[in-house]
């Protein structure tokens, strides 16, 4: 049955994994990883490693093509090129990458990055043909105190504003609860996908019903092999973004337990 809205399931390896141990994990996942994508058209699986080993990662998946699994940074600067020690621009993302992570909350925490710098970020991604994946979500006290629809709507109109109506269905946005990342305390689907029908809305009201139904919405915050199909099965939530388990060959559990709950749809 064809899909309407293609799953995704990036991993987010955060800081771990240099160029040799990056490139040793990628070839012991893509077999199978290979496998479980060729025989399902409509899951895409991104890979993103740390910028010092996006190379040696697409060396691999070069080597090994496997269509549907892809590259993606965990960052980028907005700027084309020049004296910004440290960052890395859009064009050279572009020349490894098929997408870009941008917002996380660690880059928000640690990093000072603000709605707006990732909003700057995620129209440079779109105009250098790269699918951002922006993060949004609210900390654990926000949470308690039921300020989570406050907190989401004033990040979906900042951090994903001023896109046309055809680069609003290519970007891919990541409903990441600050206080299930990392922690084993993954959101409910139930909450998750009642938080994503209303990023959708939102969406829906600055881009149109069209954009609304095309763009992918994932799930992130301790997704492993064991919850992932309860995500799966909501019908607002269109893969998962995975930080942890996706450091382990239960990565490739995660993506066989998407394909499994696609295909009974
Ligand atoms: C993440 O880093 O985006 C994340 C969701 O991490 P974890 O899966 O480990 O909670």
């Amino acid at each position: 049955m064809a899909v309407s809205r293609p799953a995704i399931i990036a991993g987010n390896w955060k800081m771990n994994y240099g160029p040799k141990q990056a490139s040793s994990f990628t070839l012991e996942i893509l077999p199978q990883l290979g496998q479980i994508i060729r025989s399902y058209p409509y899951v895409t699986s991104i890979l993103c490693p740390p910028s010092i080993s996006l190379a040696a990662v697409r060396e691999v998946l070069d080597a090994m093509p496997v269509p549907r699994v892809e590259l993606g940074a965990q960052n980028m600067y907005f700027e084309e090129m020049g004296a910004f020690t440290g960052e890395i621009a859009p064009d050279m993302v572009h020349e490894l990458c098929e997408s870009v992570i941008l917002g996380h909350s660690e880059r928000r925490g640690y990093f000072g990055e603000t709605d707006e710098l990732v909003n700057k970020k995620a129209l440079a991604a779109l105009s250098h043909h790269l699918r951002p994946i922006i993060c949004i979500g609210e900390d654990l006290a926000q949470y308690e105190t039921g300020q989570t629809s406050e907190v989401i709507h004033t990040q979906v109109h900042a951090s994903l504003a001023n896109f046309t109506t055809e680069q609003a269905k290519d970007v891919v946005i990541a409903y990441e609860p600050i206080w299930a990342i990392g922690t084993g305390r993954a959101a409910t689907a139930e909450g998750a996908g009642l938080v994503i029908h209303l990023i959708r809305r939102l969406y829906g009201n600055m881009y149109g019903a069209d954009a609304a139904s095309t763009v992918r919405i994932l799930y992130g915050g301790s997704v492993t092999s064991a919850n992932i199909s309860e995500f799966m099965a909501h019908p607002d939530i269109d893969g998962a973004l995975v930080g942890g388990a996706s450091l382990k060959p239960d990565f490739v559990e995660i993506v066989r337990k998407t394909v499994e709950v696609m295909e009974q749809a």
